[in-house]
Order: C-alpha cells, then structure tokens, then sequence
C-alpha cells in the first residue's frame, strides 16, 4: 500500500519589540533568570494587560507579507490550561478573530513552484521557561520570557515532505528577517515549529489521522521528526490498526516521537473573549501606513541576484541568508560593477573572518569604497589575489584603506624584470636536481620553482613575468 504525507506547520516566531506584548518588560535574551518580570507577566490578581501598539504593527506587516486577508477587527482570547510556565493559567491568544486569514507562501520543490496556503496568523503571549535539573530532581521557572509577543503561521496540510517544510521555513524565515520582526534564531527559541503529520492512502482524497509533533527548534530536529513520524505511522497502518489522535514529542536523544497526551477532544482549551482587552479595529488607514513601511522581500532579490547579477542558485541564497550582506554586496556593486568577484569575497573571506571574530556585519569596519580600491588594485595588477587576502584580512581588523595597507607594509607586486631575474637565478642555482628533473623532461617540477620564486619574493612576485623569466631560462639551459 502507498502513502501519501500531509503535513501542516503551526510556526511561532517571537517577535523583537523591546518590550513584552502586554507590559513594560525588557524582553532582552539571556538575563537573569526572572530579572524580566512584572505583575502583569506574572500574571498577579488585578493586574491589566496594556496591549503593545508595536507588536500589533509587526503582525499586520507580517501577515501583509504572507498575502493574508487582514482582519477588520482582531480580538484576544484566553486560552486555559494548567502548567507551572503559565503563572496566569491561561494564555492570551487570538482564537475567534486574528489578526489575518487566508494567505499564502510560493515555494520551489523539485517539482516545480508550489503554493501553500496559510490558515491564519495570530498575535499571542510566549509562556515562561521550564528548566530541569533531573540529576536534583527539581525544575526551576523563569518567568522572563512569560508575554514576549509572538506571531503564530498557522499553514494548511499542503505540504507533503520533510524538504518541503524545510523551504518553507527557511522561507518565512527570511521572510521574518527581512521584514525586521524578529532575529528568527532558533537556537534561542526565536523561531519554533509544531507540525501536524497525517498519512492516507495515495488515492484517498481525505486527510488521515492528525498526530501533532510539539515544540521542534532546529531544521533538523524536523526533518528527523517527519522522517521517524511517517514511518511509524506507516508501519500502524500497514498492520490495519489505527492511528491515535494524539501530541507527541520528538526526543532527540533517542531519535524517535513519544506520546504526550491523546486528543479526544478538539478543543480542551476552553477559550472565552479576555474581558481586560477590548476588540480593536485595525482599518484601512492603519493598513495601509504599515504597507508602506514594506521592505523588499527576498523572493524579489533573489529573482535581481539570479537574473541581473548571474548569481547561482547556491551563491545568491548564501547572500540572501544574511539580509545586511546581501545589502552590503548590492552597495559594493554600486562601486564595482563585477558581481561574481564581489560575490567571492564577501561570502568567502569576508564570512569567514565574521565568523572568526566572532561580529556581524553591521559592525564591520569594511566600506563598499575600500573594497573596490582593493580589488581595482588586483585588476591593475598592482597585487596579487594571495596579497589581497591578506591585505584584505588587515581591512577587517584595523579599518584601513587598502593603499595604505599596501604601501606601509610594501605588498605592492614586483614587475622589475632584474629583480625577477635574480630571484630567478638564486633559485636555479638552489635548486639543481629540479633543473636536472626539468631537463629530463619532468614539466612538473615547474610548478615546485615558480613557488620557490614567489617564496622568496613574499608572493610579490608578479606570477606572469616570473613564469616567463623561469622558463626561458630552463629552456636556456636545457640547450
Ligand atoms: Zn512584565
């Protein structure tokens, strides 16, 4: 019997206001546990909810990304269930009207462009964080990210494989940074993902059994998820039992879901209307002042990088990865019209060195001017690309101008053709049994000279000139 998966995401993607969704909290990453904490996130008896206006401007310019139906009215909802990371005992979500229904996300698979269809988006409250110390067998609470502001994506069932999710999510992941909303790290819980799996037969027009997988924070916790999800199901079905409508987690450890609860019914978290937050309208005015703070979204760069520039596929989704490379690369093109060479430092040597020290682009001492001047000094041979990675390297860490750099340290090439010559003849002379080998026919040993030659001229040598020399003097000698 064949399957077919039909998988939905419920996407959460904390947003990066820096205040908490209904008080004056500081919602900065890493504090001291607790040290970000009020009434209000705590949930204290007459404490009341003041909504943030900058959260529900993020959501509506998210949903107007995801080509969502804006509400005209959005409302909030209490959502009761009793764990200790939820001081209030219920979470204040949007259940009966959100913020926007019916979008969509255009992906590429490999079988072509593929529309997935977005349920809703919805404005909500993050719970605090449970940390376990099983070794103590205690579980301590921090309360700092209780009400940090969150958009739940909700998709429908459209897509049908692990790498399918996988692009979606990188998608809106790039989506979410473009537009400024929110650092998207996952690492940080930024960005988390429940996916809701089912299997049906091939031919079946309807979905099977939902089994949800809560709480995956990594591409690859997802993919395996899926992968062992399917399977299991898979196996159920084949045996003709039956699939139980439940959550499970997915245990990293053990590489495999476990159960959390069953579903008997839909709906257990008895939502009512939160009667300490009035129903706002939203309007067209407000609309349409948020739509024009829309940036460009990186489907449409990355069309430019592909089309214009003659990118790859693989270097202008490295570039768009990171959306203050992928400016900084358009700005150096406006110097520096060659966008493949540009293309090669900024995500070969320039990413490297980010990553050494450990900084991020905005804080680079780099301007698009002084990357120019560098690579104009390689076209006019003034230097040598070896030279240029190291002058290069300099750049980075003292924020000098490449010229400077250049003669201070005297990288210029060497192009005099005495000094040449008797580098060349040094290395003749120290070298014999490479001449001998070359005379008898040994081509290779050439390649081993011109790296002698360059060694001892610092690889300032001009390599053309210097190959020239060497083999006509080789081919002296050979007569
Ligand atoms: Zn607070």
């Amino acid at each position: 019997m064949e399957f077919k998966k039909a998988i939905g995401l419920e996407v959460h993607i904390e947003l990066s206001t820096s205040r908490k969704l209904f008080c004056n909290c500081n919602t900065r990453f890493g504090a001291r546990p607790n040290s970000q904490s009020c009434n209000i996130c705590l949930g204290r008896p007459g404490a009341m909810p003041i909504l943030s206006r900058k959260a529900v401007d993020y959501a509506i310019l998210a949903g107007l990304a995801l080509n969502l139906h804006i509400s005209d009215y959005m409302s909030f909802d209490r959502k009761a269930y009793y764990y200790p990371d939820l001081p209030k005992a219920y979470q204040i979500t949007q259940y009966y009207q959100p913020i926007g229904v019916d979008g969509y996300i255009d992906i590429e698979t490999n079988k072509g462009p593929k529309r997935v269809r977005i349920k809703r988006l919805h404005l909500e409250e993050d719970a605090g964080k449970l940390i376990h110390q099983p070794e103590k067998q205690i579980t301590k609470v921090d309360y700092n990210r209780a009400g940090i502001p969150l958009i739940e994506v909700v998709t429908e069932p459209d897509l049908n494989t692990a790498e399918e999710c996988q692009t979606f999510l990188e998608q809106l992941r790039l989506i979410a940074l473009y537009l400024g909303i929110s650092d998207c790290k996952m690492e940080e819980g930024s960005l988390r993902c429940d996916v809701n799996i089912s299997l049906n037969s091939k031919d079946s027009k309807l979905h099977g059994t939902r089994v949800e997988i809560k709480n995956l924070n990594s591409f690859k916790a997802i993919q395996k998820a899926i992968e062992y999800e399917f399977e299991r199901q898979r196996e159920i079905l084949v045996k003709g039992s039956t699939i139980v409508a439940e959550t499970r987690r997915w245990n990293d450890k053990l590489k495999k879901t476990e159960s959390m609860k069953k579903r008997d019914r839909g709906d257990d978290y008895r939502y009512m209307p939160d009667p300490e937050l009035p129903t706002i309208r939203i309007g067209d005015k407000r609309i349409k002042h948020i739509s024009l703070k829309m940036p460009e979204l990186p489907a449409t760069i990355y069309k430019r990088f592909r089309q214009n520039y003659c990118l790859s596929e693989k270097d202008a989704r490295l570039l768009l990865s990171i959306p203050d490379l992928a400016r900084l690369f358009e700005a150096c093109l406006l110097e520096y019209n060659k966008p493949q060479v540009l293309c090669n430092w900024l995500t070969g040597d320039l990413l490297r060195l980010i990553k050494e020290s450990n900084t991020d682009i905005k804080s680079i001492k780099l301007s698009p001017m002084m990357i120019k001047d560098l690579l104009i000094m390689i076209d006019n041979g003034l230097i040598s690309t070896t030279i240029a990675r190291k002058v290069f390297i300099d750049m980075f860490y003292s924020g000098h101008k490449p010229q400077l750099i250049v003669e201070r340290k005297k990288l210029a090439q060497v192009t005099d053709q005495k000094t040449l010559e008797a580098v060349t003849d040094l290395v003749l002379k120290q070298n014999k049994s490479s001449v001998s080998d070359y005379k008898a026919g040994k081509k290779k040993v050439l390649s081993y000279l011109m790296g002698q030659a360059m060694e001892k001229t610092e690889g300032k040598a001009n390599p053309v000139i210097l190959k020239e020399i060497l083999t006509s003097r080789l081919d002296q000698s050979k007569s």
